[in-house]
Formats: C-alpha cells, structure tokens, sequence
C-alpha cells in the first residue's frame, strides 16, 4: 500500500502532525519504536502547555494517540532503520518496507552519554538514563543523578522520595535548570548537593558500588559509595539514519527551518530532531502542524 504520508516518531511532533494530517483526509501511518508520547511521557509533571494548567506525562501523551487514532492514523510499533528517497519515499523497518508519498521526520533526542571509562560496562548493572523506568530498584539505596538542567533536577526530586540519599553531581556550581526546581531540591533533607564536581571514575563487581568524583577547581577527589547512577546530562538528535538522504548539521540535528523543509524534497523534520532554538511540547506541537499541513497540501 502507498500510504500518503509516514511519520516517524510518535512523540509530540509526530503525534502532532498525525492530528492534522489524517484531519486533511490523508492516509497516516506513523512509527513508534518505543514510548509513544515520546520524552515527555516520563516526566511527572507538565505544567507550561497552553490552556492545561497540570497533566502527568503520561496522559498527556495517552491523550495524543487518543486524539491522532481518532482521526485514522494508524500506529505501528516497530523501530525505522533505514529510509530511501525516490519518486516516493521508502521506509524499511524491523517488519517490512513500506512507501509513501511524503514523510515527516520526528525522532526527536536520546539521551547523551557522559563518555567516561566504565560507563558502558555499567550500563543496565546500577547506570541508568531513565529515574522513571529504573528508580524502583533502588528504593532505600543511595543514589547519585549527575547533571545541571530540568531533567537533571527532576531526576533527582523524584528518587529523593524513593532513596535513601541522592547525591547530585554538577560540573558547575550554578544549575540550568528553573530556579523553582532548584530550590524545592534544596529543601530535601536526603539529598546532597555535589557541585563543581565530574565523575573521575566507576568502581563495582559486577553491579556498581561506587564513583570517583573530582572538584574541577580543587582537583579534590570523593568517593561516593552508591547503588546507582542516574545521568542526566542532555540530549542529542537520533538521525543516524539519514544522513546519507538529508542534510545534518554537525551535532546531528537535521537542517530545517520554521517551515520544516529539509534537503530532500518531500521529506520534512518535525519536533527536537531539527536545528531550532527552543526544544519544548509547544515548538513540537507547533513543527508537527506545519509539516503535515505542508505535506498535505500537494498530494
Ligand atoms: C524529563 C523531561 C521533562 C520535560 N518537561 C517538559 C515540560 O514540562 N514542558 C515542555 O514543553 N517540554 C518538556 N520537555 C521537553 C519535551 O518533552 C520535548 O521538547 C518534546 O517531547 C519533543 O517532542 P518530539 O516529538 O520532537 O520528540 P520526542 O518526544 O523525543 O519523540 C520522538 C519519538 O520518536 C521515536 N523514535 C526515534 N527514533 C525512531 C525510529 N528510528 N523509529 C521509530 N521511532 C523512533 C522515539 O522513541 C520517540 O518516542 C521535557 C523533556 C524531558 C525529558
């Protein structure tokens, strides 16, 4: 079947431009390979999207599928490895190939790794990316999170309500993040804050039990006896895969502008994945309604 249009991501943007492209009449079909809702159906708590004062994460992206399904777009679980441009667009994923008229790209970030020795080995064994999915195995353990942003901080205020003690590793000794969630992490009276520090190195067996932290300015080093690490510390584009087909800048964000219009004709870039100023629910939102309305229009 030649759908009309493909998107690849079921995240805000994606969800988004389902929304507005099935409202066209179009034929929708849309690739989720692991969340839908995408980053934000983690987060405890959404608080800044127009019109809806407080929403969990979690329905917030409940009710994006709800409203895209209802619609017509058709949702597919499976991840996209490689996509071919031609007279129309080729998408091969873990179950087939299938074609379309015109896709939309919203893959939106992962999460950046901190790139030091022993991270790896640890992975899955005490470092974790995710408080949500992995906080539970370490309910009355200590606990360190390492970053400076709002993830970061959220990190760490939802583990001080499941650990014993969160350590919370900055480089710098002032944090991104809002200053409202800055100072509600400083009310905890379980959690210790670690700044102008980096991770040194990773001890443990076969599990983690400790890191190495050392003060940036004094050189001093600490070890932190630890059941788990949690870094938080930013994210970068998830696009890989089609670099040989649209043009990248060189952190990985595609080439796109407000109009989402990337290199290759037909084929557009919605949501966090694109190079842009400000990555939020609504700059998301407001990519995936331009790329499908854009996308509609001449098919
Ligand atoms: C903890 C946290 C809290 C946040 N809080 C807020 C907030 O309060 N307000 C706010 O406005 N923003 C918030 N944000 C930012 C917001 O979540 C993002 O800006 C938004 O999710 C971007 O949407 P997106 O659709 O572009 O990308 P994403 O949400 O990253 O969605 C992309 C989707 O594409 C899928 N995907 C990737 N590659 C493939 C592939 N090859 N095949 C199939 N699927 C694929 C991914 O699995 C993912 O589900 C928060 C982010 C985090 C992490």
């Amino acid at each position: 079947m030649l759908y009309d249009i493909i998107i690849i991501g079921g995240g805000c943007a994606g969800l988004t431009a389902a929304i507005y492209a099935a409202r066209a009449g179009k034929e929708v079909l849309v690739f989720e390979s692991d969340a839908v809702g995408g980053q934000i159906s983690t987060s405890p708590k959404v608080e800044n999207f127009p019109s809806i004062k407080q929403i969990s994460g979690a329905e917030f992206s409940d009710n994006l599928l709800a409203q895209a399904t209802s619609f017509g777009a058709k949702l597919i679980a499976e991840k996209v490895a490689e996509i071919k441009d031609g007279e129309t667009k080729t998408v091969i994923t873990s179950g087939g190939e299938y074609e379309c008229k015109r896709l939309i790209i919203a893959t939106g970030v992962k999460h950046r790794k901190l790139g030091a020795d022993g991270e790896e080995d640890y992975e899955g064994k005490g470092v974790s990316y995710c408080a949500v999915c992995d906080g539970m195995f370490f309910r009355d353990a200590d606990v360190a999170v390492i970053g400076g942003g709002d993830s970061a901080v959220i990190t760490s205020l939802y583990l001080s309500n499941i650990c014993k003690k969160v350590y919370h590793i900055h480089r710098r000794d002032e944090f991104r993040a809002e200053s409202y969630r800055v100072n509600e992490l400083k009310t905890k009276s379980n959690v210790e804050l670690v700044l102008s520090s980096n991770i040194s190195s990773f001890e443990g067996d076969d599990f983690l039990q400790a890191v190495i932290v050392e003060n940036v300015n004094t050189k001093e080093q600490r070890k932190l006896e630890i059941d788990g690490l949690f870094i938080s510390i930013g994210y970068s584009p998830d696009s890989e895969i089609f670099k040989d087909v649209i043009a990248l800048d060189n952190e990985g964000y595609i080439i796109a502008g407000e109009d989402c219009k990337t290199s290759a004709d037909g084929i557009y870039a919605a949501g966090d994945c694109r190079t842009k100023s400000l990555r939020q629910l609504t700059t998301a939102a407001a990519d995936g309604s331009v790329a499908a309305v854009s996308a509609s229009a001449d098919i």
